[in-house]
């Protein structure tokens, strides 16, 4: 099974992607992390990205393209994905189409404005890359990853000024990919702002109901 999970920054599908893709056995490929752990690492890709990222911009497409291209020929791709993050434009759509079969696409569907608001408080784990909130996905100990125990900080693209640019970007180029899948019979929406375990729950459900229908 091949997914996509769409949604605007905030609507919390990065801490989605990675629990649907540990219960359904998929590789999780979020293409924001791998950006980042370019810039960590300062690799070549890094140095590239790193100008976008902190600006709201969208990497260009030829150098997702690729990255997402590879990354789809390694071996814990072929029982299946997730892709959390891509595409974001209708030529990465495109492409994708090209080198891969894409089964369903999945919309989370959060208003801006909260998202604006999450994003204000989210803090992220620099080490795993979980993210909380404080209202609705606290860490269990204050400021400190459940997961792996790292101290969390604020994303540097989480600063208001960015989250506006990443949410306008999101609207004019991503949101279009939602019509763009809808045509192709593929798209499901979930509510994005209920609470996360719901969320999931939600999400697990549909997911099986449609390997049912696909069996
Ligand atoms: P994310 O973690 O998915 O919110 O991504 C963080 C940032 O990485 C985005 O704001 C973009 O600058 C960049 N990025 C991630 N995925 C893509 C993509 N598919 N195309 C272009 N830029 C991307």
């Amino acid at each position: 099974m091949n997914l996509i999970l769409l949604g605007p920054p905030g609507s919390g599908k990065g801490t989605q992607s990675s629990r649907l893709a540990k219960e359904f056995k998929l590789a999780h490929i979020s293409t924001g992390e791998i950006l980042r752990e370019a810039v960590r690492s300062k690799s070549y890709l890094g140095e590239k990205a790193n100008h976008y990222i902190h600006t709201g911009q969208l990497v260009p497409d030829e150098v997702m393209i690729e990255i997402v291209q590879e990354r789809l020929n390694a071996l814990d791709c072929k029982e299946g994905f997730l892709l959390d993050g891509f595409p974001r434009t209708i030529h990465q759509a495109e492409m994708l189409e090209a080198f891969t079969r894409i089964h369903l696409v999945v919309a989370l569907k959060v208003e801006e404005e909260e998202c604006v608001q999450r994003l204000a408080s989210r803090k992220t784990c620099p080490g795993c890359g979980l993210t909380y909130n404080p209202v609705n996905h606290p860490p269990k100990k204050e400021n400190v990853c459940d997961q792996c125990g790292a101290v969390l900080i604020l994303r540097g693209d989480d600063k208001p000024e960015t989250v506006r640019e990443r949410l306008k970007v999101y609207v004019k180029l991503t949101a279009p990919l939602i019509e763009y899948y809808q045509r192709t019979g593929r798209l499901e929406f979930v509510d994005g702002t209920l609470a996360p375990d719901k969320i999931l729950q939600n999400l697990k459900n549909m997911l099986q109901s449609k390997i049912l229908l696909w069996k």
